[in-house]
């Protein structure tokens, strides 16, 4: 007898985890990724927060698991159009190929914000404005200089870029940014000991396990300073440093600091993909994401019958949230086709 295949639209963790936890139970799976390789957003990071795992490792666990297995994995595919038809779900990708599935899973994630939308803060014009991804890119490379090639001796980190923001029309936390911030303060110290590292933050929200931990060693062991407050300007010096404006809201203070570089932490948005096809099958949220039926115990189904949601395409998830919310839509999805059989 055919197995009965499901359509997953995006190859992210939270794809990859269901992907395989179907394919364990005897179903047929498909995975659309946009890109040239698997692993979604996995790939922007070097090491994981706040454990500081290694993401390859991470990233190639996921990929040896679905290829055990027998996956139809499809790269560099794009789907535009998702739909259902008497009963069965179809995905076109923008060639016009059609394919089939007796459900669909949407997985297809976060990106993440655009800091030029915030001009005041200079990303785009001064190059030593740069976002928390491309700090993750560089500390690839076994160090962290400014675009002159110089060794920075202070740095600061600013929280909330595109994130819980009136103006940018963005008032969610992304719940990521605080304890990445955290952890790309320490990796600089780690380099560069002897630098200032000073964090503004609106609040940390340090919510996650061990993210507590993490914060105050970042202060005892690496002598990072957080600074409560927003920088609400940056521009460049004659000499190619940024000059930061602020407030300290603690002591109500005005603050001006001058630093070698700045590194904007860039809060989570819903991908294109995801606003297009949710809003296609009326499953659109909030702020471009999908909904779900309920947060509480049908927080993978939708209101149409056999497409599911996992992972950061509904809001702003954590790593470990996102895999374990993969594993929970493969759950779902048994349970809708056997329940589909019986009757
Ligand atoms: S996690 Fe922290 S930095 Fe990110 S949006 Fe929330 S409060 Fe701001």
């Amino acid at each position: 007898m055919e197995k009965e295949r499901i359509l997953i639209i995006g190859g992210g963790p939270a794809g990859l985890e269901a992907a395989y936890n179907l394919a364990e139970n005897n179903y047929a799976v498909t995975i659309f990724e946009k890109d040239t390789e698997i692993g979604g957003n996995i790939k922007k990071w070097v090491k994981l927060f706040p454990d500081f795992g290694d993401a390859a490792e991470v990233r190639k666990n996921f990929k040896d698991k679905v290829t055990r297995q027998d996956i139809d994995i499809k790269t560099d595919i794009s789907i535009n159009e998702l739909y259902s038809e008497n009963g069965k779900w179809f995905a076109k990708n923008s060639s016009g190929n059609v394919y089939e599935g007796n459900a669909a899973l949407l997985a297809t994630g976060f990106e993440t914000f655009n800091a030029s939308r915030k001009e005041e803060l200079g990303y785009g014009i001064y190059n030593n404005v740069i976002t928390s991804v491309e700090f993750e890119q560089m500390y690839k490379t076994g160090k962290i200089i400014t675009a002159e090639g110089k060794t920075p001796e202070r740095i600061a980190f600013l929280n909330c870029v595109g994130s819980r923001d009136e103006k940018v029309g963005n008032h969610y936390c992304s719940r990521i940014c605080c304890i990445n911030a955290v952890k790309q303060a320490i990796e600089f110290k780690e380099l560069v000991p002897d630098a200032e590292a000073y964090c503004f933050y609106m609040d940390m929200r340090m919510a996650g396990q061990f993210y507590e931990e993490l914060y105050r060693k970042s202060q005892e062991k690496f002598g990072v300073t957080y600074i409560r407050g927003r920088i609400s300007e940056a521009a460049g010096t004659i000499d190619n440093r940024i000059q930061i404006k602020s407030e300290d809201t603690l002591t109500g203070l005005p603050l001006k600091m001058t630093v070698d570089l700045l590194v904007l932490m860039v809060g989570i948005e819903s991908s294109d993909s995801t606003t297009a096809l949710a809003k296609q099958n009326e499953i659109n949220g909030e702020y471009g994401f999908a909904k779900s039926v309920g947060l509480h115990g049908s927080d993978n189904l939708t209101k149409k019958e056999g497409l599911f949601l996992a992972g950061s395409c509904k809001r702003p998830l954590t790593l470990p949230e996102t895999i374990a919310d993969g594993r929970a839509a493969a759950i779902q999805i048994i349970e809708f086709l056997k329940l589909k059989v019986k009757n």
